[in-house]
């Protein structure tokens, strides 16, 4: 499904085939969650691909890796040449870009003592999300910050975002609203998390969640868009029967939301400025406006001129 005899990974230095790499079954990564990785996705674009914020992608993974104290030396520009290398290699144009940083054989509950990069690709078909979810709220809590770095992207944290999706689907429910030690909205198993009131977004703070890069730009386009977004704590009483809600992440790009624990949102989504936000998001991934909003900021030129 993810590769077939031909396809070309890199990993421990080399490009190889998929079928050929193996890891350690006496890695720390395999039995204590001990890796860090990246969701990545490159678009095609003016006939070749791009990734979108592949940079901010690869300084995450590098975060990840030095919050879990791993030996990991690769830049962010090796890391970016390198995964245009796996795309090339594979002639991939739309793909889903997945590096992983794993460590070498040890039992131990010691810091890894080697780090080795991996990075896996494949093409991406979409339909992985339906544009119309519901979702309920999960009785299981996001981990809590004072017991693991949540902001990290780390494998052992997604047993949590395991149990939660399941339970959902168990349910008869697409996914999973997830709430912090607190009580407060955190995020989805594997997405970020708005909520729009009155024409204005809402979204939980940094602090019990994975800071998204996804949600991050749609904060970049809120301002570009004059669309109020507040970065504040709720709970699922606020959200619930509110007039929109949507997530976003990745893969999932802005996936709207049909109902939470089966109380519909209110407005028809095409009228919501969450559908603007979606429409602009998915305009700039594929190159159809320009970035960065730093740049539109200084010279005041619109991220959303092609
Ligand atoms: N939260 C969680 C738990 C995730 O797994 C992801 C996907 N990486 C996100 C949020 C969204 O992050 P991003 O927009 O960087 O893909």
């Amino acid at each position: 499904m993810y590769y077939n005899n031909d396809t070309v990974i890199y990993f421990k230095g080399e490009f190889v085939r998929a079928a050929e790499a193996g890891t350690d079954l006496y890695s720390q990564s395999l039995h204590y969650g001990y890796s860090v990785f990246e969701g990545i996705r490159s678009y095609p674009i003016n006939g070749g691909t791009k990734m979108f914020k592949g940079e901010e992608h690869y300084d995450r993974l590098r975060r990840s890796a030095a919050a879990m104290k791993m030996p990991f030396h690769y830049s962010t520009e090796q890391m970016v040449e390198l995964t245009y290398e796996v795309l090339k290699r594979n002639n991939y144009t739309d793909a889903y870009i997945r590096p992983i940083v794993l460590c070498s054989p040890n039992m131990a509950l010691s810091k890894g003592r080697e780090a080795w990069l991996a990075i896996e690709s494949w093409e991406w078909t979409n339909g992985y999300m339906s544009n119309s979810m519901r979702i309920m709220t999960s009785t299981y809590r996001r981990p809590n910050p004072d017991a693991f770095h949540v902001d990290a992207k780390v494998s052992g944290h997604y047993v949590n975002s395991i149990l939660a999706c399941q339970e959902a689907k168990d349910m008869g429910f697409d996914e999973a609203l997830v709430l912090d030690t607190n009580g407060h909205v955190a995020e989805s198993s594997g997405a970020n998390i708005f909520f729009e009131k009155n024409g204005e977004l809402f979204t939980a703070p940094k602090g019990h969640i994975l800071p998204g890069i996804t949600r991050a730009t749609v904060i970049e386009l809120c301002a570009e868009l004059d669309i109020p977004v507040h970065e504040k704590y709720f709970t699922p009483e606020e959200m619930r029967g509110a007039e929109a809600g949507f997530f976003c992440g990745t893969a999932a790009e802005v996936v709207a939301l049909a109902s939470l624990d089966n109380v519909p949102f209110s407005r028809p989504w095409e009228v919501t400025k969450s559908a603007v936000i979606q429409d602009a998001y998915k305009k700039l991934v594929r190159g159809h406006s320009v970035f960065p909003v730093q740049a539109a900021s200084q010279n005041k030129t619109s991220i959303l001129e092609p």
